[in-house]
């Protein structure tokens, strides 16, 4: 199927071949018509599987036969990072419409926002709470909205932005279109896109299927030698971009400036960060001046680098549902990718939420001529303790790590995480690592982007 079965516009028509799409993915193919219908849609799809442009096109070609200068479309998502990322592909989609896009998103300065909504614009990306100053400050006039998207509704809801939403639900008006995205489905969810909703339909893709382009390893280490095995990997292996994750801020921070004093190009990407630090930090990882890219879930989240050759989890996720996010960043669209996770004993049964979630055994590798022996350091330094706990989450493991639980040879964490699991050696070359061409080939090999 080709992109011409939707009739769009000729003028969005002209920007999928701009951007080099010529195949739609599952997920534009099923939900772009239907948006087109003008039926609520319920999208189940997660980042990675082009979801963006599944509502993106369609309002699009919806709004650039309509009046211009009023808010006709409001996307609303958790963070900046993401706001950004949609703007962009509007922008970048709508590029022979003259159609006007913009972000509206707190820790930057107000004044050019309500400028720009003064001037007149017809579709806002915002995320919720600087909409809601928007809107108590009589600066943004919502009464002409002919549709609604929320996307990455369930990342909003684990950032607390609900009651923000159903607070801003009340300002916009009832006879509208009403888009909403979501890697899962958790209850709350489930309730509000009940309420927001008229007789939906709902398309799924993948919904907790990582990206097939993805090939997937665990490796077995005791805390203290992370960061020397993440030395050595990074060392072995042929990587063109990497996103490294880390569960605290504080640990993004450490470890990305622990890269650098080794040599490494590498910036870290966390909540501390200013904004114009956060857009340098992701301008140069996607620019390529940064090769190596330390991050927490939720600063990472919606980023869109195209060539991340391998995401490496320091430090494995909360969640089955994380993890999948986090890989979702490698393997993008047509690309592949590899996804390594370091484990200490102490992640046995986080290790077993992920299989049992991906429905397999993901591999254990041991680094051939790694010391996984090397002794923990006498004095208890940050990095060989276990991350702190977020709070309100219940620990993994039954137990506190004893001094010895951190000190695991690779057998020992093995062991917890997998008795009877086969130690692979390693594997240096990702091309030995990636998946069947069969696999990759699913999407065809869209032009660079221009950022
Ligand atoms: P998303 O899931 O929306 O974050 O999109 C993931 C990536 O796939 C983005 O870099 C898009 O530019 C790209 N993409 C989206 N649709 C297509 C397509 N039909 N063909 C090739 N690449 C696409």
């Amino acid at each position: 199927m080709s992109f011409q079965k939707f009739n769009f516009h000729h003028q969005v028509a002209g920007g999928v071949n701009l951007a080099g799409y010529t195949v739609p993915t599952p997920i534009q193919e099923q939900a772009i018509p239907e948006v087109m219908k003008g039926r609520d849609v319920m999208g189940l799809a997660q980042t990675g599987t082009g979801k963006t442009a599944a509502f993106v096109l369609p309002i699009l070609h919806r709004l650039v036969q309509g009046e211009r200068g009023l808010v006709r479309a409001l996307v609303i998502a958790p963070t900046r990072e993401l706001a950004e990322q949609i703007h962009e592909s509007i922008c970048q989609l709508g590029q022979l419409t003259r159609l006007k896009s913009i972000t509206v998103y707190g820790g930057v300065g107000v004044n050019p926002q309500i400028e720009k909504l003064r001037r007149g614009v017809e579709i806002v990306v915002a995320c919720p709470g600087r909409l809601l100053d928007h809107i108590n400050q009589g600066t943004i006039n919502l009464a002409h909205l002919d549709v609604l998207v929320l996307d990455e509704a369930d990342q909003m809801f684990d950032m607390g932005f609900l009651p923000d939403i159903r607070r801003v639900l009340k300002h916009l008006p009832q006879q509208r279109q009403t888009l909403l995205f979501s890697a899962t489905m958790p209850d709350d969810i489930r309730r509000l896109a009940n309420d927001i909703l008229t007789d939906p339909v709902t398309v799924q893709v993948d919904s907790i299927a990582p990206p097939i382009t993805v090939s997937h390893a665990l490796y077995p280490v005791a805390q203290h030698l992370k960061t020397a095995l993440l030395l050595e990997l990074l060392r072995h292996t042929d990587t063109e971009s990497v996103l490294v994750f880390t569960r605290t801020k504080h640990r993004a921070k450490r470890l990305g400036e622990q890269l650098e004093k080794s040599g490494y190009r590498a910036a870290s990407l966390q909540g501390n960060l200013s904004q114009n630090r956060r857009q340098a930090a992701l301008d140069g990882f996607r620019d390529g001046s940064f090769q190596i890219l330390v991050a927490t879930d939720i600063a990472a989240r919606g980023i869109d680098v195209s060539q991340i050759s391998h995401v490496i989890n320091y430090d494995i996720p909360d969640t089955a549902e994380a993890y999948i996010h986090r890989i979702g960043r490698t393997g993008r669209a047509a690309r592949s990718g590899d996804a390594f996770t370091m484990v200490t004993s102490e992640d046995s049964v986080m290790v077993r939420t992920i299989e049992k979630k991906l429905n397999a055994q993901l591999e254990r590798r041991t680094l051939e001529g790694f010391d996984y022996s090397v002794p923990p350091p006498h004095k208890d330094t940050e990095f060989a303790r276990p991350p702190r706990q977020p709070q309100n989450r219940k620990p993994q493991s039954a137990g506190k790590p004893s001094k010895q639980g951190s000190n695991n040879a690779p057998s020992d964490a093995l062991k917890a995480s997998g008795a009877s699991a086969k130690i692979q050696q390693h594997r240096s070359k990702p091309s030995q690592a990636s998946p069947p061409q069969a696999a990759r080939s699913r999407y065809p090999q869209r032009s660079q982007r221009a950022h």
